[in-house]
């Protein structure tokens, strides 16, 4: 048997999914910089598509301590990884790749001394419990989502959970999500409560991931304290070691523009589609603060006949409007009504893929209508862009309610999908409640640059992050 080693060797290991790659890749990225020992972790499907489409090889050269490895996620190369066949990847996880994960881990030199595992993967702490290398827990959400999971079991035991009736009143206060009670309904919960029995395999996978993170050493959030300080409260009464190292993109870049050594480009893309800068030309003529970006994220898939209630509601608003359509995410065919190309030619722009924190920092941009998923939730608060919500599932219903109810930073849109609706919440976020979105938004944005600069809270709990990793692995 080896010996451990003194210097710490971190296995880092996202769920392979497009948001949880990007903040984990930003992490290692960070760790690099500081000089440690890193493998990153990629499923060999998603590691072909960063290759193809993004510099990570040249990237990462530079830190002579990083190194890719990638592993199998069990599923065939065709299938689609999105929508609601996302669930599919955590049963073939489990199946299929903790095995390789166990061998893997055995057969690394130098031994990894300390695994920063994503939380939604049950089987890592298993795997790592039965080697005996600790885990920390990098969960990709926000803390109020996370707090949200966690609390399922005491929903449950109130009987606030499941669902009632198949006509349940959606509007319904819960009260069993401490620090939430006021404003928490049925409806803002994440969509994986939005079942009638409480075994649901969805549930169940969630509630159990969840309550694994108390077990680890330590839980990183890519969060910061001035925006989630209440929740993350109530999370430490739970989990008493907890980072916030948020927003990661932000300490990346405030990072690397202090590193005289680095020569990484700044934009550090980690895409797994092919980023169209054609939108970027498109921004440069349009005059400041006038144009609306639509996304809705890597997973989201759209029916066409919501594709064409928000592509109507988007022409009638008369707004200008950078629109990603990612290929594959809409279900069904059909021709685009003329009105709507034609309406599309005077104001708006379709793309495929963008560089979304560019996007965003553009001075052209006025506002987000999004899916809610918490890296473009960030990203937008970062470059301080107020934002419509129109969350798809997991997480996002819970971030949406945040958006508009706590941060007031914009509208929820959530369970509707109406041309006229979506005509007047654009016009409301860029016309009518400009002015108080901006400042709420300039406000937040504010907040978050000064806690991820050098000396702010996220960037000290980042070194402090570093400085226990190494001591945890001198310990060893
Ligand atoms: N993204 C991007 N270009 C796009 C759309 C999205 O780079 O055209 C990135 C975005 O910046 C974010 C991630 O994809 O970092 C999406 O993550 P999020 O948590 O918002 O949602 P998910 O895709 O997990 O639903």
């Amino acid at each position: 048997m080896e010996e451990k080693p003194k210097s710490p060797h971190i296995l880092i290991f996202p769920l392979p999914c497009q948001s949880h790659v990007n903040s984990m890749l930003k992490l290692a990225e960070i760790f690099g910089l500081a000089g440690l020992k890193v493998t990153f972790l990629n499923s060999k499907h998603n590691h072909e598509r960063l290759i193809r489409y993004t510099d990570i090889h040249d990237r990462f050269l530079q830190y002579s301590e990083f190194q890719f490895k990638t592993i199998s996620d069990g599923l065939p190369a065709d299938h689609p990884r999105a929508g609601d066949r996302l669930m599919e990847i955590f049963d073939s996880l489990s199946l299929n790749t903790r095995p390789l994960l166990k061998q893997m881990l055995i057969d690394t030199s130098p031994p990894v001394s300390c695994i920063i595992g994503d939380a939604c993967m049950e089987f890592v702490v298993d795997v790592a419990t039965e080697l005996e290398i600790p885990v920390i827990h990098f969960r990709a959400i926000s803390a109020c989502s996370f707090w949200a999971y966690f609390s399922i079991p005491e929903m449950i035991q109130a009987g606030e959970l499941p669902m009632k009736a198949y006509d349940e009143d959606m509007d319904r206060l819960i009260t069993k999500v401490p620090g939430m009670e006021t404003f928490l309904r049925f409806r803002d919960l994440p969509s994986f409560c939005r079942v009638s029995d409480v075994t649901d395999r969805d549930l169940q996978v969630l509630k159990n991931v969840t309550q694994q993170s108390p077990r680890t050493h330590a839980l990183i959030l890519n969060t910061f304290e001035d925006l989630e300080e209440p929740i993350l409260s109530h999370i430490r009464t739970k989990c008493p070691k907890v980072y916030t190292i948020g927003p990661l993109h932000l300490q990346l870049k405030t990072r690397l523009a202090s590193n005289v050594i680095s020569s990484s480009s700044q934009k550090s893309l980690n895409s797994l589609w092919e980023v169209d800068r054609s939108c970027i030309e498109w921004l440069g003529k349009q005059p400041v603060r006038s144009v609306l970006y639509v996304s809705f994220g890597s997973i989201t898939l759209l029916k066409r006949e919501q594709l064409i209630e928000f592509w109507h509601g988007l022409v009638d608003s008369k707004q200008r409007f950078l629109w990603v359509i990612r290929p594959d995410s809409v279900i069904g065919e059909g021709d685009a009504p003329a009105e709507l190309v034609e309406g599309t030619k005077e104001r708006g722009h379709l793309v495929s893929w963008v560089p979304q924190e560019e996007v965003l920092a553009h001075q052209a941009v006025a506002g987000f209508l999004t899916h809610s998923g918490w890296n473009s939730t960030l990203e937008s608060i970062v470059a301080g862009v107020p934002m419509i919500c129109w969350p798809y599932f997991a997480d996002q219903q819970i971030n949406s309610r945040f958006v508009s109810e706590v941060w007031n930073l914009g509208l929820d849109m959530k369970d509707v999908c109406d041309r006229n609706v979506v005509e007047k919440m654009v016009n409301d976020l860029m016309v009518e409640r400009k002015e108080e979105f901006m400042r709420a938004a300039d406000r937040m944005a504010t907040m978050a640059r000064t806690t991820a600069n050098e000396g702010g809270p996220s960037y000290c709990n980042l070194d402090r992050l570093i400085d226990d990793i190494k001591m945890m692995s001198s310990l060893a």
